[in-house]
């Protein structure tokens, strides 16, 4: 989930979830005429729909789907789905008879941010790199104003990533305002800051996080009207009616618009650049001490990242459940085979 693309879905009414192979001649007017835009759930629809597909599931009693749902916002349909399919297997992994509340935090953050690659082996050096990478992006997330609260911060890689910081909004965004995008470019600037400040080096990890503030910047100039350029857009999408999907991009303005276009680009960027820069350079110990923390334990969360903040220590690391934490809270005793005769229940408590 990038979550900068446009939070709504658009379907055909017709059967099929390959849009992309459809003929465009399937699309000219008349053909289909309605269009259902479908919304990602909000927190109600997310509950609903939890409840829906675990209404075969095993729950321990710590399970709290409400909980869950508020804490999955922007996740569609299909990714709750998948995170409730993650969470049974990470159960039935560990012979564990019911699905806990960790085995759904599991499923949760593997949806998020990928599936841990375990198997990949980071030199000390990567390691290294990796936890102060990640450390500038989240002490830039966790002290700049307007930005979505830190979720996990961990260097144990996963899909294409070797580190990922993860923030997750309070609550379901729909629109985002030009101070979050401000900081969002901020926050995707202090990871390659804090390698070069830190530890005197560049590597290639960041590659991603300037492709996509570069394209942030760039949404800002030239399709919200946020910059000096004024309310315009610039560039016209030629998109195939219906599928949403960007096929080409029109350019609509002269070769000195684009010189200005640029100019305001680069502003944007510089400005997350050195916004980032101050702040991890008058907090230059908090970062050494979440880097340090993050190469100890690999994960943190937002509870711990606050408290290095606050100069706290951390707690002692608490080990996952054991597999069969859980079972004594799900299997009642009125459901046992065998049980139900009477005279055998316990006395409720
Ligand atoms: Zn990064």
């Amino acid at each position: 989930m990038d979550g900068f693309e446009s939070n709504e879905g658009v379907i055909l009414m017709a059967a099929t979830n390959r849009p992309d192979v459809l003929d465009p001649a399937l699309l000219r007017p008349g053909r289909f005429d309605r269009r259902v835009v479908v919304s990602r759930p909000d927190v109600r629809g997310r509950e609903e729909i939890l409840r829906v597909h675990t209404r075969k599931i095993p729950l321990a009693d710590d399970v709290d789907l409400s909980v869950l749902a508020r804490g999955t916002p922007g996740f569609s349909g299909a990714d709750l789905a998948n995170m409730v399919n993650e969470a049974a297997l990470a159960a039935a992994r560990q012979n564990r008879k019911a699905v806990l509340m960790y085995d759904f935090e599991l499923a949760k953050d593997k949806v998020l941010m990928g599936v841990e690659r375990k198997s990949m082996l980071l030199s000390d050096e990567e390691k290294k790199n990796t936890a102060y990478h990640e450390a500038g992006h989240a002490l830039v997330a966790a002290k700049l104003p307007f930005s979505d609260p830190l979720h996990k911060v961990t260097i144990i890689p996963r899909g294409m990533a070797l580190g990922v910081t993860m923030q997750l909004p309070i609550d379901d965004r729909h629109n985002y305002y030009k101070n979050y995008l401000e900081t969002s470019i901020a926050i995707l600037m202090g990871g390659r800051l804090a390698e070069e400040m830190f530890l005197d080096s560049m590597s290639t990890g960041a590659g991603n996080d300037i492709e996509r503030a570069t394209e942030l910047a760039r949404k800002m100039v030239c399709e919200w009207g946020m910059s000096d350029l004024g309310p315009l857009t610039f560039g016209k999408k030629e998109e195939q009616i219906f599928l949403g999907r960007e096929i080409a991009q029109h350019r609509d303005y002269s070769e000195a618009t684009a010189v200005k276009i640029d100019a305001e680009v680069q502003k944007l960027v510089k400005r997350g650049y050195d916004s980032a820069k101050d702040l991890l350079s008058a907090n230059r110990d908090v970062l050494v001490r979440i880097a340090l923390a993050l190469i100890e334990r690999e994960v943190l969360d937002a509870s711990q990242i606050k408290m290095i903040i606050e100069g706290q220590e951390l707690p002692k690391i608490v080990p996952p459940p054991k597999p069969d934490d859980g079972v004594q809270q799900v299997i009642k005793p009125d459901l046992q085979p065998g049980r139900a005769k009477g005279g055998e229940r316990p006395a409720p408590a």
